[in-house]
């Protein structure tokens, strides 16, 4: 349907109107083309009308947006003080008469005097046409044509024709229109695009803000305003960007109803604010971000610009929310992040990840260090060959979840390697390795079973003795001498004590352990104890010696039984790791705050390297020369664990090849009836010395 349609003209009845009725058109049509503004364009047919028609006066008034009031857009012959402008109530004329019909009407003079218009009443009219403006079959205004002239009176011709310049007047005014419109909206949208160019890609908070207050003043015309975002909790600012404002207008802002109204309801508010003496026209948009982040945006605002950006405001407010929710979203990744790398970085466990192509993507410190490369230098290689580890590396390129011991490092330790599949969002399958360092564990294992076979061994060789002996005796009973039965008995008898000692010692590392060991305090004389331990040790140790240097009446508080037993060990390890003729010496020093006891011997000597960790539990120096001993391992410990129940100390001077010096030391204590019940502890690392 075409846009003007209407009700076809009829022709004109006399040869002179069709004449003028087609200059008309040809006018109307010129005018139409020429591509003049419109104010001119519509001016141009005022006054084409008017010559056309032989009329005194003519008007174009267009109704207002309120429906109630004509303003006048063009005139041509109308007295000087009626102004273009010029407005007029739509109920006291007769334009609103036509407006209100749609009629086109052809006034007489008598009729004139019923209707308000511009023509002051002195000015007699004695014709007049008015027709209406009609866009979509809707009135839209009004065109008046009048004449004076007593002999000049307006026909039916006249009227169509009035209404053929009133209707392109309209089609001019309605083209106008939509052009100013769709140049309009597509200013807004380029205003929208400038002002949210900012937006795009920042991802950082602090410069995000400043886009989105740049933006925003420059949709709202001005270039004062701040944005700020809430901390969720105390609901204070935690960020924001300031621009033309003091603390106290931007509080004073905050608190503002509208600027509540629009955070609440994240929408936009345009008001106007107190400040200081004038109050300019404030825009306040509510954002809130995916997360739940709220925020507001306040802009100074241009009144004349404001009303018709609104929705352009908010169009962009909308628009602000997915750009902070964004760089907030990535501020968390990066925090996120940072805070799973240095979590990596300080863990003492090796880890090492891979991508899906086999390549370093990540190593940290602890890995470093035992594989001996640099995550920055070899980041992106080749797994394989880049550790120098192919059980590691074989680990890694494998699949699935794996697990297993590896030994890796210089010095090489044991670890219990597990790796798996590990699924980075948006990023093909890696695979990550951690490394948990069980050396101490399996260490403490091997011990465990090389103490196990040689408790076993340790406790057979005294009873294979004492079982051959018993046999030989049955068997040949009756003819054995009675010398040959009491050396047979001497030796079941000190192999037994070898057993029964083993077991004493095995029993006391038991109780220690289960911390049930207690100490008996009491005066000892050491010299007496010394000789003792040493007379029983030395049955054991045919031709050997052992030299007491201690002074006579030396008397000391401790527990005499452990403090032998301590004695007994030391110096069955001298003669043990020595050879005769030089003898094994014990010194015993009163030193005033302690007592320091010394069993040195000029054997086998220790190599510096085996001393550290000689007092831990069921260590031996593993060499030929000290296995052929026997023994178990348990004696340096037992005697490290009672010298500390006593809040003593142990060590050991040693050089290989040369001979030992085990010292310990024996606080002075004040005698106590009572039993006094030290708990031990696994840390007796108390050595000195090389
Ligand atoms: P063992 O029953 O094997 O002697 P110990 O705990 O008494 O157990 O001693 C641990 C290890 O320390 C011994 O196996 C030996 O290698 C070394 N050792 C102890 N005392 C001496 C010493 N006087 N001279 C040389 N080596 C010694």
């Amino acid at each position: 349907m075409p846009v003007f349609a209407r009700a076809r003209a009829k022709l004109p009845k006399s040869p002179a109107k069709w004449r003028s009725g087609l200059e008309a058109a040809l006018t109307v049509s010129d005018i139409a083309a020429s591509a003049a503004p419109l104010p001119e364009a519509v001016q141009a047919m005022v006054q084409a009308a008017t010559s056309m028609l032989g009329a005194e006066h003519c008007s174009i008034m267009l109704l207002e947006d309120d429906g109630v009031t004509l303003v006048l857009v063009a005139s041509y012959g109308l007295p000087t003080e009626v102004e273009i402008g010029h407005t007029l109530r739509v109920g006291e004329s007769i334009a609103g008469r036509v407006l209100v019909t749609g009629k086109p009407l052809l006034l007489g003079e008598v009729d004139h005097d019923a209707f308000e218009n511009f023509v002051p009443k002195s000015r007699r009219i004695s014709s007049s046409i008015v027709v209406p403006l009609r866009v979509h079959g809707r009135a839209i205004g009004v065109l008046s044509l009048a004449t004076s002239a007593p002999a000049t009176s307006f026909d039916e011709d006249d009227l169509r024709l009035g209404q053929m310049f009133a209707d392109q007047a309209a089609a001019l005014i309605y083209r106008a229109k939509l052009h100013e419109e769709a140049e309009h909206r597509s200013s807004d949208l380029l205003a929208l695009v400038e002002a949210s160019k900012g937006l795009l890609g920042a991802l950082d908070v602090e410069s995000l803000l400043q886009s989105v207050l740049d933006g925003g003043t420059r949709l709202a015309g001005s270039s004062e305003g701040f944005v700020a975002l809430f901390d969720s909790d105390s609901a204070s600012i935690s960020r924001g960007v300031f621009r033309g404002f003091d603390k106290e207008q931007i509080r004073s802002l905050l608190d503002h109803d509208e600027v509540v109204r629009a955070i609440e309801n994240v929408d936009i508010a345009i008001f106007r604010a107190e400040r200081g003496l004038d109050s300019p026209t404030t825009a306040a948009v509510g954002l809130r971000t995916g997360d739940g982040t709220r925020g507001v945006l306040v802009l100074m605002a241009d009144p004349e610009l404001i009303d018709d950006r609104r929705h352009l405001l908010k169009a962009f407010g909308q628009q602000c929310n997915t750009a902070i929710g964004a760089a907030e979203l990535h501020t968390e990744m990066e925090r996120k992040e940072s805070e799973v790398s240095s979590i990596i970085q300080s863990i003492p466990n090796p880890i090492i990840l891979v991508d899906a192509h086999g390549k370093l993507a990540g190593i940290n410190p602890a890995a470093e260090q035992i594989f001996g490369i640099s995550g920055s230098f070899s980041g992106g290689t080749e797994i394989t060959g880049a550790l120098g580890n192919e059980e590691v590396e074989r680990l890694l390129t494998g699949k699935g979840d794996l697990q297993t011991e590896v030994i890796a490092g210089n010095p090489a330790r044991t670890y219990k390697a597990r790796v798996r599949d590990v699924r980075v969002p948006g990023a093909p399958m890696g695979r990550v390795l951690v490394m948990d360092d069980v050396t101490t564990e399996r260490d403490a294992a091997q011990t465990q079973r090389d103490f196990v076979a040689m408790i076993g061994h340790e406790l057979r060789t005294p009873l294979t003795i004492i079982k051959g002996f018993a046999r030989t005796m049955l068997r040949r009973i009756g003819s054995v001498s009675s010398d040959d039965i009491g050396e047979a008995l001497r030796t079941i008898d000190g192999r037994a004590n070898q057993l029964e000692r083993l077991i004493e010692d095995l029993l006391y590392v038991s109780k220690i352990e289960t911390r049930e060991a207690s100490l008996r305090i009491e005066q000892v004389d050491i010299q007496q104890l010394a000789a003792t331990v040493a007379k029983d040790i030395i049955e054991d140790h045919v031709g050997r010696e052992v030299l007491l240097d201690i002074p006579p009446g030396l008397v000391w508080a401790c527990d005499e039984t452990k403090v032998g037993l301590i004695l007994r060990h030391l110096i069955d390890n001298g003669l043990k790791y020595s050879d005769a003729p030089a003898p094994v010496v014990v010194r015993a020093s009163d030193e005033g705050d302690e007592l320091r006891l010394d069993v040195i011997d000029k054997g086998i000597g220790i190599v510096s390297s085996d001393i550290p960790g000689i007092f831990e539990r069921f260590r031996q120096v593993d060499g030929s020369a000290t296995r052929s001993h026997g023994g178990t391992g348990v004696g340096l410990y037992l005697c490290a664990q009672l010298a500390r129940m006593h809040d003593g100390e142990i060590w050991v001077d040693s050089t290989w090849g040369k001979g030992s010096s085990f010292g310990f030391s024996l606080p002075r204590r004040a005698i106590t009836s009572d039993v006094v019940r030290i708990t031990s502890s696994e840390d007796a690392g108390i050595n000195r010395g090389a």
